[in-house]
């Protein structure tokens, strides 16, 4: 390794909006995360309000009736 180009690698806590705190090593300290394994959707299995202006709701407005129209159909 060259000498003087290295940032120190040390061990901090990356905190998440959450209240998830996590040690980690990084160049960086006290890091801010927005999102986690902890809350994030995708591996707590559950709906999460990550909802970016209001996208989900318009969605399901939209396709309210989509199901009993489905099947009445059939
Ligand atoms: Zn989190």
């Amino acid at each position: 390794m060259k000498k003087d180009i290295h940032p120190e690698f040390k061990k901090t806590t990356a905190s998440c909006a959450c209240g998830n705190v996590l040690e980690v090593g990084s160049t960086k300290e006290n890091i801010k995360v927005e999102i986690c394994a902890k809350c994030h959707p995708f591996f707590t299995g559950k709906q999460k309000l990550v909802d970016t202006a209001g996208r989900i709701d318009r969605f399901r407005k939209k396709y309210a009736g989509f199901d009993t129209l489905a099947t009445a159909q059939k």
